[in-house]
C-alpha cells in the first residue's frame, strides 16, 4: 500500500483477511475491502494529522483512542485538522471507544465557526487490524470517513478507512497523504 508515510519508512503489507460471510448473508456483512485498488472514495490526510493521530494512538495503547477531523469535503476529502478527544466508554475501552455527545457537538460548532467540515471520526484497534467490528458498524454514521489505526504492541502498524454506502456496510476508502 503507498498510504504509509515514510516517516514510519515501512512498507506495511496489509493482510488479507476474507471478509465476506457466507452467500445470502450480504445483510450481516460489515465491511468491504477494496479489490485491486478499486477504492470508492478517497481521503488525502496532511502529514501532520497523521502524525498526531499516530501520537495519539499509541500514547493511549493498550486502550483504544478516538478523535474526529476536519477539512474540505469533494472528490477527495481533505483533511487538515484533527481533535484528539477523551474515549468516554466507562468500561471497555481496550475494545471499545465513545465519543460524548457533548464532544460530538463542540466539533460540529467548531467547524462551523472555522468553516470547515467535520468529516468523521478516527479510532485505534490495539493490537487488532484496522478493519471495522460489528460494534464500529452500528454505531457508524453515514456520511463520516472512519479512520481505524492498527497498534501493535504499541506502535502504529498501518491505517485503514470506511465510509458506510447505502446498505449501511463499511466500504473502503483510498487514503493518501498530500
Ligand atoms: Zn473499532
Amino acid at each position: 500500500m503507498d498510504f504509509i508515510p515514510e516517516e514510519t519508512s515501512q512498507a506495511v503489507s496489509i493482510p488479507h483477511i476474507q471478509a465476506r460471510k457466507p452467500e445470502g448473508a450480504v445483510a450481516s456483512e460489515v465491511y468491504r475491502e477494496a479489490l485491486q485498488g478499486q477504492f470508492r472514495h478517497q481521503l488525502a490526510l496532511s502529514p501532520e494529522v497523521l502524525h498526531l493521530m499516530k501520537i495519539h494512538a499509541e500514547a493511549t495503547y493498550p486502550n483504544e483512542c478516538c478523535g474526529v477531523f476536519f477539512g474540505k469535503e469533494g472528490q477527495v476529502r481533505e483533511i487538515h485538522l484533527m481533535q484528539a478527544l477523551e474515549n468516554s466508554h466507562q468500561s471497555q475501552q481496550q475494545k471499545r471507544f465513545e465519543i460524548s455527545a457533548t464532544d460530538y457537538m463542540k466539533a460540529e460548532r467548531f467547524a462551523l465557526e472555522n468553516g470547515l467540515d467535520l468529516l468523521g471520526v478516527y479510532h485505534s484497534h490495539p493490537d487488532h487490524l484496522a478493519i471495522p467490528s460489528v460494534h464500529d458498524q452500528q454505531q457508524a454514521l453515514p456520511f463520516f470517513s472512519y479512520i481505524i489505526l492498527s497498534v501493535i504492541n504499541g506502535k502504529t502498524d498501518h491505517i485503514r478507512s470506511w465510509r458506510l454506502d447505502d446498505e449501511g456496510v463499511f466500504d473502503e476508502e483510498q487514503i493518501s497523504i498530500y
